[in-house]
């Protein structure tokens, strides 16, 4: 593997600056390796040599002639296929929109554009975003790095594992219940859910517009905050945006690395640890607790007792809300028109065709949840009580944070599982995702790191980090020094840096 591959995406828009290489040089190192291993890992749904290319050598004329360009100019990075890209698919790992080139970009897309970010392609996503594992993408499984057998969270493993196997070094995923955090922790890399409003949501496809939240993939927490600083702030395209400056959470990372913690409150929390967590993630995550408090940090353990309903308000509320949002796949606008085989030939029996065909299983059933939970007998005995249940949940975040400035758990309870293992069991597969669930209840921001290996498999464990809103720089900061303090980059150590390479 090229070595330029291992290197953070700070030290390698460094070595831009210093002009000790180009972004031409870089992109291709990254294309080559998407080349030689995305046909085993199935990262990639789109790969844009040419695009990329075209980026990179734009960024190289540009900083030859001497222009001021931005931190990242140069830096390849990957987005998530539920981000659209004018002119280039966006399928969002579903049938339903196969071939469907978006008219325009999503603001995410043009930030990344305007800070000279190439964009080597586009990442495997379960569909819609709706799973834990990449198993419900309609193009195959993406595999983790770590063992091919396993899988790499969900829903955006395939950002994740392009990240973890050094396809590239950033990557923006989404997070409705998890998404970035909990592939981040299966993967050994950074994922981050900044606060609700943070980054823009116009032209990410909705999947539950009051949780869908951008934000970034990387191999170290500092590279995480540049790119938050990239593609946050304000936007009047989206109206839930929030209407302030982004913070200089590099700046403030990397000021807090190997500083000690002295005066800083992290709460433990009780309700999401114990009972279905897998001991050796408890073990890696308790000891990046005595990490913290080696560095000075006052360890509390707080309760947040609504948490323990924080999975079933969401499975009620979010399907609510995709239900909705999905209604919009009629087989009139975007993607496959598919008609009926017999019958007669209407909008009606069209749109029920293409649905049919267009939609996987997970999808389905969510729809179906959705609109049972919203339909005029059952809408206050469900949606309604989970809303109140949100409530809650930001209640007990409120009054712990009265107790602590941060609150840390492990992100996911268990280490990567086999494929397989819980695809045919829902409620299983629900479950990955309920340390996660809370921030996106309450709209506030949420951090994994890598925090060690564990003992039982040998596979990565994610060391979850969650601020009060607007306070994602404090999170950043916790977590730069709790890196610096583990010491060891676990994400370095991931096997795929040793695979052969075939073009
Ligand atoms: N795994 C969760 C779900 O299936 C979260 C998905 C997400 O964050 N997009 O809903």
């Amino acid at each position: 593997m090229n070595e330029l591959l291992k290197k953070s995406a700070l030290e390698l828009a460094d070595m831009l600056a210093a002009g000790q290489i180009t972004s031409v040089e870089l992109t291709q190192a990254c294309l080559d390796r998407i080349h030689a291993v995305n046909p085993r890992v199935n990262a990639f749904l789109l790969i844009d040599d040419d695009g990329a290319l075209a980026t990179a050598r734009d960024i190289d004329e540009r900083r030859a002639r001497g222009e001021k360009l931005g931190r990242l100019a140069g830096v390849p990075i990957a987005l998530k296929d539920n981000m659209v890209t004018r002119g280039k698919d966006t399928t969002c790992g579903s049938k339903i929109l196969e071939g469907w080139k978006p008219p325009y970009d999503a603001t995410v897309t043009l930030k990344v554009a305007e800070a000279g970010m190439p964009v080597v392609g586009k990442t495997n996503m379960d569909e819609f975003a709706m799973g834990s594992s990449t198993e419900h993408s309609a193009y195959g499984p993406t595999g983790n790095p770590w063992d091919l057998d396993r899988i790499p969270g969900g829903s955006g493993g395939g950002s994740a594992a392009a990240v973890g196997s050094f396809m590239v070094p950033l990557a923006l995923g989404s997070d409705t219940g998890g998404s970035i955090r909990q592939p981040g922790a299966v993967t050994g890399t950074v994922g981050v859910k900044p606060t609700y409003g943070a980054v823009s949501r116009y032209g990410l496809v909705a999947m539950a517009s009051s949780l869908d939240q951008i934000g970034p993939v990387a191999r170290t927490v500092a590279d995480a905050a540049a790119l938050q600083e990239v593609v946050g702030g304000h936007d009047p395209f989206d109206s839930t945006s929030l209407d302030e400056p982004v913070a200089e959470l590099e700046k403030l990372t990397a000021q807090a690395a190997g500083k000690p913690l002295a005066g800083t409150r992290v709460g433990v929390v009780t309700e999401l640890q114990g009972e279905g967590y897998q001991k050796g993630v408890l073990d890696s995550f308790n000891a990046s607790v005595e990490v913290l408090k080696g560095l000075g940090a006052e360890i509390v353990e707080v309760s947040c007792p609504s948490f323990d309903y924080a999975l079933a308000a969401y499975y009620l509320i979010m399907p609510a809300e995709a239900s909705s949002n999905l209604a919009r796949f009629d087989g009139m606008r975007y993607g496959i028109r598919v008609e009926p085989e017999s019958g007669h030939v209407t909008a009606e029996t069209v749109m029920a065709a293409t649905r049919e065909a267009g939609f996987g299983d997970e999808v389905k059933r969510r729809i179906i949840l959705g609109t049972h939970v919203l339909s005029a007998g059952y809408y206050d005995a469900y949606y309604g009580s989970a809303q109140k249940v949100r409530t809650l949940v930001q209640r007990d975040f409120t009054a712990a944070f009265e107790k602590c400035d941060v609150l840390v758990s492990p992100t996911a309870p268990t280490t990567a599982f086999k494929f397989g293992d819980k695809i045919d069991d829902p409620m299983a597969m629900y479950l990955n995702d309920i340390a996660t669930i809370p921030a996106n209840l309450a709209g506030v921001p949420g951090l994994s790191l890598p925090c060690g290996l564990a003992a039982e498999d040998g596979l990565p464990v994610g060391f979850q980090i969650l601020a009060p809103a607007r306070e994602d720089a404090r999170m950043y900061q916790i977590a730069g020094a709790l890196e610096a303090g583990i010491g060891e980059p676990i994400a370095l150590s991931c096997p795929a840096s040793e695979w052969e390479e075939q073009a």
